[in-house]
């Protein structure tokens, strides 16, 4: 698939990671807009609206969190952070500011395209509505229409509670999910048992999924941020008297 049409503006300031980045995207057939500091980053952002924005938090003329903050003000363009800072505190800080994901530096290129690709569906699935069909990875397939879910063919019998959390990290695949978004969205609100309660089920959900890190990951636990469901793609069932 090449991606033409979609323009990302990157804004950071250290010149190697612009050439190394810009290197790499444009292979993949993205449009690549520049800019070293945050304020000509605002700039860019305004003329050019980009479809996705790869953010370093430690910019030279503010911080990057100040900059997130001001741009979900008025957009929801995907944000995906860049950090080199390895502190659970400041991802978190990130994301619930509304950026949509963050990578840590150093990364490999299939690790960026891979974030880049997720960031970019995400924007598109929230314009799609209520999902229809399901979702396929190498090893998991989840059959929305149906509710139900399958480990290499094999159906996987989880509770409502497993599956609500199975499909709401597969319609954010690639992607992060905090905690809290995770807790909101299946429960509604917060108390203090609640990260316990997610653990809980998730501890059950990896083990009917066979997912364990390192050989089987289907689900990634980011330590201390939240879980990340691997890559996979959405299907659709066929309009009703399609010929297809
Ligand atoms: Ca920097």
């Amino acid at each position: 698939m090449t991606n033409n049409k979609f323009k990302i503006l990157l804004i950071e300031d250290e010149l190697n990671i612009h050439s190394f980045m810009q290197t790499i995207l444009e292979a993949e057939g993205y449009q690549v807009l520049k800019a070293t500091t945050g304020a000509q980053g605002k700039l860019i952002f305004r003329s050019h609206l980009p479809d996705l924005i790869l953010l370093d938090l430690g910019l030279p003329d503010m911080d990057g969190t100040e900059l997130i903050r001001e741009i979900r003000s008025y957009s929801v363009t995907p944000i995906l952070v860049l950090s080199a800072r390895i502190q659970e505190t400041d991802k978190v800080e990130a994301l619930d500011l509304g950026a949509n994901d963050y990578i840590t530096k150093p990364f490999g290129t299939a690790e960026l395209l891979a974030r880049v690709r997720a960031a970019l569906r995400s924007q598109r699935s929230f314009s799609g509505g209520s999902p229809q069909g399901g979702w396929k990875s190498q090893d998991l397939e989840i059959r929305y229409d149906q509710r139900r879910v399958f480990v290499h063919g094999q159906e996987v019998h989880l509770t409502q509670t497993e599956y609500n959390i199975v499909s709401l990290l597969a319609l954010h695949s690639g992607k992060v999910m905090t905690y809290s978004a995770i807790i909101t969205a299946i429960w509604g609100s917060s108390d203090n048992g609640s990260i316990k309660k997610l653990q809980v089920n998730m501890a059950n959900i990896r083990k009917k999924l066979h997912s364990r890190p390192g050989e089987n990951n289907i689900i990634y636990n980011e330590l201390g941020v939240g879980y990340r469901m691997c890559e996979g793609s959405d299907w659709q069932l066929p309009e009703p008297g399609s010929q297809n």
